[in-house]
């Protein structure tokens, strides 16, 4: 996707903005994954060292997993950051429930960049690109519009990169075109050697995660129609030692199993009484019956929520309907 045709008067305004205020905050979608970590943080440490002047934050929840070891904490804000103006950067989410942190709402002016369907163009500017492979490509692209001003410290080439590869299934994806390669390739320019900085740290395994994998290789059922899926329970998690965060872990097992146009996981979170479901298809639009289970996400990679095992049948039913 050509984007620089396509957002360059937005890019102007989103200097505009940044440089007009003293304090920027960057936000995130819940239940973080590589690419709004990435977006976030490949922003913050560019609007850090190209504005050295402005106080700029990052927040949102940590991630069992990724925290500590691919990324950094992230930051814990008191309130009274939030009730001076602030611009509000909020990347990779489509809707406001699903910004982690509520006190975007108290933003003098917000800018949303993201790639998931515009079903709530809340930004005062939204630069929104719903093809594109990653978040991150598109702030990548943004950030590295400016390189001549604004070079990209190592770090922010590191996150967006981490991004890059992990909404991409290390660009195996159908939405990688010669635009991601281009912006992945530049980022290579600053110093980055993504084997180091972004391979190992990204899939480096405990124990637990090959206990889960065989849990999943163990329990995984196929329908009729070709619907793969592994449920983990609480007792499961627990059992296995593994946090509700990582049930998914392992979805990308079932992604090239011959008859198995679509494939999922279900993960019990007990202290929300709910289970997270995440899906996937190799071609079928399975995001409109995300929808229909709260849920949303891309054509080939959505999430949903259901709230008993019994409404299981029914989900599966739907995405067989597709079939
Ligand atoms: P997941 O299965 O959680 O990895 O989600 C797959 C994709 O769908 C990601 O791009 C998510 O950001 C998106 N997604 C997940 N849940 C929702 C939701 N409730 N509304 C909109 N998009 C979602």
């Amino acid at each position: 996707m050509e984007l620089t045709k396509t957002f360059k008067k937005e890019y102007k305004q989103v200097i505009r903005k940044i440089k007009e205020f003293d304090t920027i905050v960057v936000f995130r979608h819940q239940r973080p994954d590589y690419d709004a970590f990435g977006t976030q943080l490949g922003l913050a440490f560019w609007l850090k060292d190209s504005f050295p002047m402005k106080k700029v934050y990052y927040v949102g929840a940590n991630h069992t997993t990724f925290t500590g070891s691919l990324y950094p904490e992230m930051q814990v804000l008191e309130d009274e950051i939030f009730e001076k103006p602030f611009l509000a950067i909020v990347v990779d989410t489509g809707n406001t429930a699903r910004i982690d942190d509520e006190r975007y709402k108290k933003a003098s002016y917000i800018i949303k960049f993201d790639h998931h369907p515009n079903v709530e163009p809340y930004g005062n500017i939204n630069i929104v690109a719903n093809e594109l492979s990653s978040t991150s490509e598109l702030v990548a692209h943004f950030c590295l519009s400016f390189k001549k001003k604004y070079p990209l410290p190592l770090l922010s080439a590191k996150y967006f990169y981490s991004g890059i590869v992990g909404d991409t299934g290390r660009f195996l994806f159908s939405s990688v075109d010669k635009d991601t390669f281009n912006v992945a390739g530049e980022l290579l320019t600053y110093g980055l050697r993504p084997h180091i900085d972004v391979y190992e740290p990204m899939y480096e395994k405990d124990i637990a995660s090959l206990h889960l994998q065989r849990f999943v290789l163990d329990h995984m059922q196929v329908t009729e129609k070709g619907i793969a899926y592994y449920v983990l329970e609480d007792k499961d998690l627990k059992e296995l030692n593994i946090h509700n965060e990582r049930g998914k872990e392992f979805l990308s097992l079932m992604s090239n199993i011959k008859g198995v146009p679509i494939w999922m996981c279900i993960t019990e979170i007990k202290e929300k009484n709910e289970y997270r479901v995440s899906i996937r298809s190799r071609r079928l639009d399975i995001s409109q019956v995300a929808c229909k289970y709260h849920g949303g996400g891309h054509l080939n990679a959505s999430g949903a929520t259901i709230y008993s095992l019994e409404e299981l049948p029914l989900l599966i039913k739907d995405l067989e309907e597709l079939i």
